[in-house]
C-alpha cells in the first residue's frame, strides 16, 4: 500500500486549492482574531510556511507552494525543520482517516516518485 520514503516531493511542491491572495487573507484575519482556535483549520495559519510557485488552472489543486520548512539533513536525505510540530496535512497525508473511499493498494499520491505510490 506504499508509505511515506522521505522523497520530500510533498514538501517541495505542496498542492493546494487556495491561492496565495486567499492564504493570506485567512492568516491576516486570524491575527486579528486571536479566537480563531488555528487546530479548527490550517488555512489561517499556513500563509507563512509556504513560498508560492506557480498555478496550474486546470488542476484540481491548482496552487504550487514550496515548504520553508522543508530541509536536509545531515546525510543529505529530505527532512522537516519542524517534524514533530508539523501541520495536520502533513502528518494525515494521505488523508486515510478522512477519505475513507481511498483504496489503500492503489497508487494515490499526485505527486511522481511518491513513496505511497510503490506497490511494496
Ligand atoms: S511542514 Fe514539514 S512536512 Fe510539512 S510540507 Fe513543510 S517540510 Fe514538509
Amino acid at each position: 500500500m506504499g508509505r511515506c520514503k522521505r522523497r520530500g516531493h510533498c514538501c517541495q511542491d505542496v498542492r493546494l486549492a487556495e491561492s496565495p491572495e486567499l492564504l493570506r487573507e485567512a492568516y491576516e484575519y486570524w491575527l486579528r482574531s486571536p479566537s480563531i482556535d488555528p487546530k479548527f483549520s490550517e488555512i489561517y495559519i499556513i500563509y507563512p510556511m509556504l513560498t508560492f510557485l506557480f498555478e496550474r488552472p486546470d488542476e484540481d489543486l491548482p496552487y504550487h507552494y514550496r515548504c520553508k520548512h522543508f530541509t536536509r539533513d545531515s546525510d543529505n536525505l529530505p527532512a522537516c525543520s519542524i517534524y514533530e510540530i508539523r501541520p495536520r496535512m502533513c502528518r494525515d497525508f494521505p488523508y486515510y482517516e478522512d477519505v475513507t473511499h481511498l483504496d489503500r493498494n492503489e497508487p494515490l499520491s499526485p505527486y511522481d516518485g511518491c513513496g505511497y505510490n510503490d506497490p511494496d
